[in-house]
């Protein structure tokens, strides 16, 4: 792909490259999909000729893994990718490979609840400290800094509550204290918003979510700016064996090739719901970027070329509206994930932030009564039809 990337020195554009990035016609066969290359290990031409091919074993790297891995650095506009198990190894490695006992990292308050528990339950137990910043305040970043603070982690847009942190301001920030800023950029994509180009370190993403878009894998990526910062990763990752495994690549290689359609038509949809949920009279809250009511319109529209699938509400007549309504819906799925076709709902409170602290909850905005929806590719009107059916159900 390095030599197609380019058509007579123009570059070429998002749709091209999620379909022919990383990945090249088979030397053997000419198969035009990269083959799942289902070994652990790979024979040697000599002693002297190891790792001519480049594989050596398959923690240590394998052919279908790396054309994902090429996608998505090219996808991202980074020097090179590592993927993992899930987006929380990859979460993970960027922890082990950035941050020592002793050290403090800042994190987004409003993050994914697995993110949460991973600071504050495992990695809080080797002595690493965290502090939980609103980092849609570049001031409250520039404030919560410490001598050893060596991260900041922002979730933007953030899940679930769609705060949104000033990628280039925390970027400016962490630079100027000479400290790594990572973006978990799960609920955009590059497709919508590249971190690395406001100034980013690091982009983290859940495969799992847009990249599959198919409810097929769990999967994770780390973009990294430079070769160097890759290194440490893939370090990291042949040390304590925290890969992605091929058939998992194999199924996300194939999802990426749609991403800018999926992304484009969820929105759409998403969009046309929460203009819905705005003028229904059982509506108490509409949350969704694209909707004029958005607190951070303005940022929203600078730093991302589109909205997302994703937005929440709540219902008048609190939790148990809410819970009733999810309980009987038609056509959306009660379920965890988010980012594929199959549209969703989903009560954090009960399901991905469970394990984040009442207190903390509601000190960030995660009330018991907000109903997130993953918006997926069905159509629209049966999408709002079955909204509307399962809220007049409960003025019933
Ligand atoms: C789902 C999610 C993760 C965790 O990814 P898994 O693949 O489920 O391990 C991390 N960040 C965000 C924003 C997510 O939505």
């Amino acid at each position: 792909m390095n030599d197609a990337k380019r058509q007579e020195g123009r570059p070429l554009g998002f749709d091209t490259r999620q379909i022919h990035a990383g990945v090249a016609p088979d030397p053997v066969t000419g198969s035009i999909l990269t083959p799942i290359y289902q070994t652990t290990t790979y024979v040697q031409e000599s002693v002297d000729q190891y790792l001519a091919k480049g594989y050596s074993y398959s923690r240590s790297g394998n052919p279908t893994v790396r054309a994902l891995e090429v996608k998505l650095a090219d996808l991202e506009g980074g020097a090179d990718c590592t993927c993992y198990g899930t987006g929380m190894a990859a979460l993970q490695a960027v922890y082990l490979a950035f941050l020592n006992a002793g050290d403090h990292a800042i994190v987004s308050d409003v993050v994914y609840g697995g993110t949460y528990r991973l600071s504050t339950k495992v990695f809080s137990r080797f002595g690493v400290q965290f502090s939980f910043v609103d980092t849609s305040q570049p001031d409250a970043v520039r404030r919560a800094l410490r001598p050893n603070t060596r991260l900041v982690l922002t979730e933007t847009p953030a899940n679930p509550t769609l705060k949104l942190t000033d990628i280039a301001a925390v970027s400016a920030i962490a630079r100027e204290a000479g400290i790594l800023h990572a973006v978990d950029n799960t609920f955009l994509t590059p497709y919508y918003q590249r971190p690395l180009e406001l100034g980013a370190d690091l982009v983290v993403h859940s495969t799992t979510k847009y990249f599959d878009g198919h409810n097929a894998t769990v999967g994770g990526a780390v973009v990294a700016r430079t070769a160097e910062l890759d290194r440490a990763l893939r370090f990291i990752q042949n040390a304590t064996g925290m890969i992605m495994a091929p058939h998992g690549a194999w199924l996300t290689l194939q999802g990426c090739k749609t991403l800018s359609v999926r992304l484009e038509r969820q929105s759409a949809n998403a969009l046309a719901i929460a203009r819905f949920l705005e003028a229904h009279p059982q509506v108490a809250t509409v949350c969704y970027p694209g909707l004029e009511s958005f607190p951070q319109r303005e940022l929203a529209m600078r730093q991302a070329s589109g909205f997302g699938a994703m937005l929440w509400f709540e219902v008048r007549g609190g939790v148990a509206a809410g819970k009733a309504l999810m309980d009987r819906i038609r056509v959306w799925s009660l379920a965890e994930n988010l980012g594929s076709v199959e549209s969703l709902i989903t009560h954090p409170v009960t399901m991905t932030h469970a394990d984040v602290e009442e207190a903390e909850r509601r000190r960030v905005g995660i009330s018991d009564g907000l109903v997130r929806l993953s918006v997926g590719m069905e159509d629209a009107t049966d999408l709002i039809g079955a909204l509307d059916a399962a809220l007049a159900g409960l003025g019933a």
